[in-house]
């Protein structure tokens, strides 16, 4: 969300065209206007009858330049470049400029290459002595205030969490943030602490590590472990790793995460021509395309909408591509887990089901779930059988929202009455336009109403049928 974004209309076109969590960007804008953007998502989204999750992106230890005396030079190749920790603020001209991480000179030595402006200015440092970074101008183009540092292979020491990120980990907490995302982190150590954080500030959302150091793969399982879900963070990760690197990438984390029941969001430049035009581009087509085909939950748009002209026809050539990736038949099929010990009689319930659905052939799966764990272990088989996540806390609706082929509907149920509240489901699967007469349908859920992980119990029914009769 951004600028482009605000105005309300543009907001039910976005709501329309199927944005289903909408990203707050802690590197851009202040508090007050982080919580005025959620309060209208939120009102928009009451608005349509939908829900929309809010993740919260932390700015993370993101490196920059300070600022150029006059915004924006332009750098020559074969130019000297200075990056000066010393320097004023305001003070940068074409010979240098300041540097806001002042311990940048300790992690970089002569010979090491690096990134500005996510590739767009390449610096081969030549000298590193007292404040000052002495660097020789490898790939030239204009430079202006602020923008990004990357070391070439990564291994710098800036922590994950800042002063900054810390303030705004309260401020998601206040703002009840369903996905709260940590950026650059090195080690589970870094999402755990963000995890204590929002606990203790009184937050329930959950936690996305943004995969974009080159570290971060060396320890890839024990940070999907430790979170919720991970994101692609492709921009970064492409300039630490190099660009060639991100798609088998991609499809590594892609893999591992849905193996370890996580959630992976894929993200940046996937409709970055957009940002001027109405049409993306066909690269672009078959980039969002390829990533449903690779098993990603989600796809993010960053410029696209939040600065850009067309951020409506953005998430609506998005939405466009991925109903008709998920047809292919390779999104379809699963052997996921199929050899592998279950742990818990909920999940075992989830994985039966999605066996049951994919070999019998049903129309739709309706999980009622208190905190949406049996619905995450369904989409985490590939089917193109919609799963509907029932449940009457909104917590649980609007986290659900991620998961890949899961609808969040809110669900009072009458207690004590297990016919009623498998013909309450199944009537609101017909009433989602889900299943119709003579459809098979499934549902999940345990003998006793609101108890988290409860589910024992999966139920076939033909629509039509009476509850309490056998149905095939
Ligand atoms: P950012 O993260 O948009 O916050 O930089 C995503 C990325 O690096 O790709
Ligand atoms: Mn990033």
């Amino acid at each position: 969300m951004g600028p482009s974004t605000d105005d309300p209309k543009v907001l039910d076109k976005l709501i329309d065209a199927g944005l289903d969590v909408a990203r707050i960007n802690c590197s851009h804008g202040d508090p007050d206007e982080h919580s005025v953007r959620v309060a209208r998502i939120r009102d928009r989204a009451r608005a349509y009858g939908r829900e929309v999750a809010i993740l919260v992106d932390l700015q993370g230890p993101k490196i920059r330049i300070e600022r150029f005396k006059n915004k924006r030079i332009t750098l020559n190749e074969g130019e000297k470049f200075t990056l000066d920790a010393g320097l004023g603020v305001h003070d940068g001209d074409q010979s240098r400029v300041g540097i806001a991480y002042k311990e940048l000179v300790h992690d970089v030595k002569r010979g090491d290459t690096l990134i500005l402006d996510d590739g767009r200015i390449v610096l081969w440092v030549e000298a590193v002595s007292g404040t000052c970074i002495d660097c020789r101008v490898i790939t030239g183009g204009p430079l202006s205030d602020k923008k990004g540092i990357n070391r070439q292979g990564g291994g710098l020491s800036a922590p994950a969490l800042t002063e900054k990120d810390r303030e705004d980990i309260k401020m998601a907490a206040a703002i009840q943030a369903d996905y709260v995302a940590i950026s650059f982190p090195r080690t589970a150590a870094d999402v755990e602490e963000a995890r204590s954080l929002l606990r203790a500030a009184g937050g329930h959302g959950s936690l996305v590590a943004k995969i974009e150091r080159a570290e971060a793969l060396t320890c890839l399982e024990d940070i999907i472990a430790a979170s919720d879900a991970v994101m692609i963070a492709r921009g970064d990760l492409g300039v630490e790793i190099g660009d060639a690197e991100l798609p088998a990438v991609q499809k590594h984390i892609v893999r591992v995460a849905r193996d370890m029941n996580r959630i992976v969001i894929t993200a940046t430049q996937m409709m970055e021509s957009m940002i001027e035009n109405p049409i993306p581009t066909r690269a672009e087509v078959f980039d969002v395309a390829n990533a449903v085909l690779d098993g990603t939950d989600a796809v993010m748009l960053s410029a696209e909408t939040a600065t850009g002209k067309h951020p409506a026809k953005a998430v609506a050539a998005m939405a466009r591509i991925c109903v008709e990736a998920e047809k292919q038949r390779s999104a379809r099929v699963s052997d996921h887990r199929i050899n592998t010990r279950f742990q818990r009689v909920d999940e075992t319930i989830a994985m039966a089901s999605m066996y049951t659905a994919n070999h019998l052939g049903v129309s739709a799966i309706a999980a009622l779930t208190e905190s949406g764990s049996t619905p995450l272990w369904m989409s985490r088989i590939s089917s193109s059988i919609p799963i509907y996540a029932l449940t009457s806390h909104v917590e649980t609706q609007r986290r659900v929202t991620l998961f890949r082929g899961v609808y969040p509907v809110a669900f009072e149920f009458p207690k004590h009455d297990h016919n009623g509240v498998i013909k309450k489901a199944v009537d609101e699967l017909v009433r989602q336009g889900a299943a119709h007469d003579g459809d098979l349908v499934i549902i999940t859920k345990g003998d006793e109403f609101g108890v988290m992980g409860g589910t024992n119990t999966m139920k076939i029914v033909r629509v039509g049928d009476p509850i309490d009769s056998p149905t095939l």
